[in-house]
């Protein structure tokens, strides 16, 4: 595999795992972030992404002369650093009426046409709906650069694991000969990894990253529903979750109960796909209902909460433990600890939260307090609700816990606790899809 120039547009979660991982195998990256500070940071050593990794990877990078931060679109173009590609890791949010938003990669793509040397190829990395390629093609105004569409599926937490060691790789392009030439290119950049590459069209690799998202999207709702049912008819969500899952087409990820998917790709990927397919007068229930399930599941565990809390929570403390949308990041973008934790705010509840790693996104008009430790934020609480599944919940002094709160009620809303050991800690413990029969 020869040496790549490589840019990278974005140094997020996405685009400096893309660009630290490249850099590793030995390509020359120069990464560009909008984001003066964050690139100022990242020159100076510093990553302030939770990403284990990461930080060692970025200074191995760094060291080996083979990966550069620069705010200055032009410092990555132009020589002495034309590259043969160029990743686009822009945000694509969730926008009116659910499509995404992809006016930053408009703005790129436009500046792309203005900038590039000829024999660059736009590889399209970010998430972006059905015919985004052949709309940059059109805002780049130069025929004769290829625009390939690569979305990326690592998940946040692992994201340099998942980069090296991907599932398979997904690469689009027009029918050109300037186009394939160029898909080979970067398919030639994966020879040392064992994943399947798969070459497509630029609509269907585009299709592919939404369609993934929905589908988990959907495997979590019926989860959750599940869980549901289990509560109602005696079942156990785990031991029902692990038969389904043993089954090779059905698969043991995302079957698991929790409080309800979010973080920043799956709600905006989901309410993009059901706009692709309004646009084109397709009904497609089963994604709706997956939202809609996903609503009810913020609600249900509220309900749990106010439950053991009494029947209300008026002026009511309660602790919130975690408000990352998982566990390994500090990511709360459409976190759902954040919806339970609204719709308890909108009740009445005083909250303090406790999180491990995510930082306090509530804003100037505060509508809840934070702790430092867990617990601070379970003195004089009637509940503690474990939103996130932080494996460090586990291994807590839950006999001190107990001895800290008002009443001593626990709702576990990712099953992340010993029921039995908290019991005898004199807690009262309610969960999720486990039935009492
Ligand atoms: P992010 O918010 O972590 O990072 C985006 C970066 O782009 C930020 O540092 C921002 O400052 C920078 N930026 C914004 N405008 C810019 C511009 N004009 N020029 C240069 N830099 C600019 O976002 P992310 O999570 O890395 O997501 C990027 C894309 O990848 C999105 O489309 C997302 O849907 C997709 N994606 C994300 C994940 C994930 O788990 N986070 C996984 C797969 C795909």
């Amino acid at each position: 595999m020869p040496a790549r120039k490589i840019a990278v547009i974005g140094a997020g979660y996405v685009g400096l795992t893309t660009a630290a991982t490249l850099a590793a195998a030995g390509h020359g990256v120069t990464c560009v972030d909008v984001d003066r500070d964050k690139v100022a940071e990242l020159r100076a050593g510093r990553v302030a992404l939770l990403e284990p990794d990461l930080p060692e990877l970025v200074a191995a990078g760094r060291r080996a002369g083979l990966l550069r931060f620069t705010a200055r679109l032009p410092d990555a173009l132009l020589p002495p650093h034309p590259p043969d590609l160029v990743f686009v890791c822009v945000p694509t949010p969730r926008g009116e009426g659910g499509a995404a938003d992809v006016s930053i990669v408009e703005a790129v793509a436009r500046d792309l046409g203005r900038l590039l040397p000829p024999g660059a190829a736009v590889v399209l990395k970010s998430t972006v709906p059905v015919g985004t390629a052949d709309r940059v093609r059109g805002l780049l105004r130069r025929p004769d650069l290829p625009v390939l569409s690569h979305p990326e599926f690592l998940s946040e937490g692992s994201a340099v694991h998942d980069c090296r060691h991907p599932d398979r790789l997904v690469i689009g392009a027009g029918t050109t000969p300037a186009d394939r030439a160029a898909a080979r290119r970067l398919a030639d950049l994966y020879t040392d990894l064992a994943a399947p590459v798969l070459l497509t069209g630029n609509a269907s690799a585009e299709l592919i990253k939404y369609a993934a998202n929905a589908f988990l999207a959907v495997k979590l709702s019926y989860a959750n529903t599940l869980a549901e049912l289990c509560e109602s008819v005696g079942a156990d969500i785990g031991d029902v979750g692990r038969g389904l899952g043993l089954d090779p087409r059905i698969a043991p990820a995302h079957l698991r109960p929790s409080p309800g998917w979010g973080g920043p790709c799956l709600p905006k990927d989901t309410h993009a796909l059901l706009d692709l397919a309004r646009t084109r007068q397709i009904g497609f229930p089963l994604v709706r209902a997956a939202l809609e399930t996903n609503d009810r599941q913020h609600h249900r565990i509220a309900d749990k909460v106010r439950t053991a809390a009494g029947g209300c929570l008026d002026g009511v403390r309660i602790a919130v433990y975690g408000l990352a949308f998982k566990a390994g990041t500090a990511d709360t973008r459409d976190s759902p600890a954040l919806a339970v934790a609204r719709l308890l705010h909108a009740q009445g509840a005083e909250l303090t939260v406790y999180d491990p790693a995510a930082a306090n996104p509530a804003g100037p008009d505060d509508w809840y307090q934070t702790a430092d430790n867990p617990y601070t934020a379970a003195k004089a609480a009637t509940v503690v609700a474990v939103l996130t599944e932080w494996p460090e919940f586990a291994r807590l002094d839950w006999a001190l816990i107990s001895q800290l709160m008002h009443r001593p009620h626990v709702v576990d809303a990712r099953r992340i606790l010993d029921p039995e050991a908290l019991e005898a800690c004199g807690l009262t413990v309610s969960t999720v899809g486990r039935g009492t029969r």
